[in-house]
């Protein structure tokens, strides 16, 4: 079975949808997220334009904010500061990577945590881990979200995450703990990784390097989320961290690349702007 992220974060957009054409006359006006956008990198670049094309779609009003490359980290800080305290604001994500004379982490915890969409401000990542209400980051909860609506059981099965990015591999693998699994959390110091990884009833995958993860690495009717965006050498297509056309005739589920994830992801960064919306209304 493939689990089309398109499709459910089609039906999931659709709903969101008809729920926010009812805040208008609830609330006075619809969610607003404002996104920034540091530099021209043509991936991130193309990561701004789908945010706010799903926006649109689901009837979210969103800001694009381009800045330089060479903006300063004290004027990056300002226009946050700026957002902070406009109560027209719902929701703001710096888009990352940063350039690299800006402190990344400086910047997100500039933040205010209650408009924090992507839930990387520290004390909704603190949140997180110590099961407190929070805003959950966007992959990891689109992970969820896809296992649970394709019927996948996830209590008491061993799961391995391969990765331990802050932005998915950790994540992904506490909210998995927090569904029951047993996980096991794996990495580039990790040894004889394939062995971990065929131990794996629920395999996720978040490492960056196309096609790592071959049928060899992995068991029978295994599970398998493929997170990562690669670019195939060999072809120059998208491609994920998953050797696809291998690893899915051994799998009972398999997430696809593109259109697995990645739509997901989209989806939960609506969903968590509409929840930071209705809790300053709160
Ligand atoms: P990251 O910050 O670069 O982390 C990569 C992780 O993979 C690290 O923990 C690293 O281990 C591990 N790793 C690297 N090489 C490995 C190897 N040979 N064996 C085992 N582990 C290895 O990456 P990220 O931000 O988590 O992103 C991972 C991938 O997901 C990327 O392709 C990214 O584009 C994609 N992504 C997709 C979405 C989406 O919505 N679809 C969202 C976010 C990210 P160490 O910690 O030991 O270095």
């Amino acid at each position: 079975m493939i689990i089309s992220g398109k499709e459910l974060s089609a039906k999931l957009k659709a709903d969101m949808a008809a729920e926010v054409a009812a805040f208008p006359a609830k609330y006075g006006r619809v969610p607003h997220l404002v996104v920034i956008l540091v530099g021209d990198d043509p991936a991130s670049v193309s990561y701004v334009t789908g945010k706010a094309k799903a926006s649109a779609e689901v009837g979210i009003r969103n800001t694009t904010i381009r800045q330089p490359a060479d903006i300063s980290e004290a004027e990056l800080l300002a226009l946050i500061a700026e957002l902070n305290a406009d109560p027209e604001v719902d929701g703001i994500l710096v888009q990352l990577p940063l350039p690299g004379h800006i402190d990344q982490a400086r910047v997100i915890a500039a933040i205010d945590r209650g408009k924090d969409v992507d839930g990387f401000h520290p004390l909704n990542v603190a949140a997180l881990w110590q099961k407190q209400p929070c805003t959950l980051p966007c992959t990891p909860k689109g992970i969820i979200a896809m296992l649970k609506a394709a019927g996948v059981e996830i209590a008491g099965r061993e799961a391995v995450v391969v990765g331990r990015s802050n932005i998915v591999g950790l994540p992904v693998a506490k909210l998995l703990l927090d569904e029951n699994a047993t996980v096991t959390v794996a990495h580039s110091r990790t040894r004889d990784l394939a062995e971990v990884t065929r131990r794996a009833e629920i395999l996720v995958v978040a490492i960056g390097k196309p096609k790592f993860i071959t049928a060899d690495m992995v068991a029978e009717g295994a599970v398998v989320v493929d997170v990562g965006v690669n670019r195939d050498p060999a072809t120059g297509k998208l491609c994920g961290d998953v050797d696809f056309a291998a690893v899915e005739p051994k799998a009972s589920v398999i997430t696809p690349v593109p259109g697995g994830v990645g739509p997901m992801t989209i989806c939960c960064l609506l969903e968590n702007t509409i929840e930071c919306f209705l809790r300053r209304r709160e």
